[in-house]
């Protein structure tokens, strides 16, 4: 519960909670840019190791990581191989093309995730016309496939087919807290077939601002130049550091039972007339939902007036997420609201 409502719109929503502040006041830093920050750098050496990399930089944001990992790994005019629906291609402004000059070739996932033939199937022969793939980007957990976990096998053998390319391969992991949660597979285990990876603490984990790309110490030190160049160099931001060093120690654990609220979301949602649920699909922190004939938008505004809040994400699909802020309680709440609205 936040400013007395109970707010499902996104699991980036949250606060910093008391000990977050503290750990943020009484935080050492010093200059980041001329590499004087002890609390940015613990946390780029922590990540790195979590993630079983060589090096790691800090940003300010989900988006800068995943931009950051495309331009080091293409050239204008490459093509780069992602899913439809991928944050990257959907949600980043256009940022590949206006940032890298990178070309998208989108390809047709089931919930986000494809496979090594489609990857197959969708490079070119090598000839003067086709634009020639460098990259493949994958997504886990991913957002638009309703927070599913990409099976390990699946991404090692679209990894194998990338590879006998040629390719470089980049994974979005702004949620891979979520998906090593529900599978038990770790952080590092799914990030081993990537070149780079980026993590986000500001979704689940609860942290106010923050990412980081990890990867070998080559790809790092150029993702750090092209930081510069973006404006994402920050000085005293130890700040931020560590309240994002905080998220990980206090709030990883926690995520499983904002998985459990989902789970237990979806139950009830499927048992109501008038919402159409897959609870299968439920598989970390997301449920989204088919509201049939009536306006997905109009229901959002009933149900916040309701004390509910939530986005729609097409005419017909309500998105919940659940977060640190949602106890497992008001879920019972919530769906009490959503039985007033069958
Ligand atoms: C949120 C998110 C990002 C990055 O978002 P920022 O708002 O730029 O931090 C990237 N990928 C996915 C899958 C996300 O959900």
């Amino acid at each position: 519960m936040l400013n007395g409502k109970i707010d499902f719109r996104s699991d980036t929503i949250t606060q910093p909670d008391d000990g977050m502040r503290a750990a943020m006041a009484q935080a050492v830093v010093g200059d980041d840019v001329l590499g004087d920050d002890p609390t940015v750098q613990g946390l780029e050496r922590h990540t790195a190791e979590l993630l079983g990399k060589e090096s790691a930089v800090f940003v300010p944001s989900g988006t800068m990581a995943n931009q950051l990992a495309i331009r080091v790994h293409t050239r204008p005019g490459d093509a780069m191989l992602l899913d439809a629906n991928a944050h990257i291609y959907f949600y980043e402004a256009g940022a590949p093309a206006a940032l890298a000059g990178v070309h998208s070739k989108l390809l047709d996932g089931q919930r986000g995730q494809f496979t090594a033939e489609q990857v197959e199937a969708a490079i070119p022969p090598r000839d003067v016309h086709f634009p020639q793939p460098s990259l493949v980007c994958l997504e886990n957990t991913h957002n638009r496939g309703g927070g599913s976990v990409w099976p390990l096998e699946q991404i090692q053998s679209v990894a194998e087919t990338a590879r006998s390319h040629n390719l470089a391969l980049h994974l979005d992991g702004a949620r891979l807290w979520n998906a090593s949660t529900a599978s038990g597979i770790s952080e590092r285990d799914y990030s081993a077939p990537f070149d780079t990876v980026s993590v986000c603490f500001s979704k689940g984990l609860g942290a106010p601002v923050g990412s980081v790309l990890a990867g070998s110490a080559e790809a790092i030190d150029q993702a750090r130049y092209f930081r510069k160049q973006q404006g994402g160099a920050m000085r005293q931001v130890g700040i931020l550091a560590a309240a994002a060093r905080y998220a990980l120690e206090n709030n990883r654990s926690r995520l499983a039972g904002d998985h459990e609220n989902c789970q237990a979301l979806a139950k009830g949602l499927a048992k109501l007339p008038g919402f159409a649920v897959d609870e299968a699909c439920a598989e970390t922190n997301m449920v989204f939902f088919d509201t049939g004939k009536r306006d997905a938008a109009d229901l959002a505004k009933r149900l916040d007036e309701l004390g509910v809040c939530l986005l729609s994400t097409g005419p017909h699909t309500l998105r919940a997420v659940t977060n640190l802020t949602v106890s497992s309680e008001e879920i019972g709440q919530a769906l009490d609201a959503f039985e007033q609205l069958t």
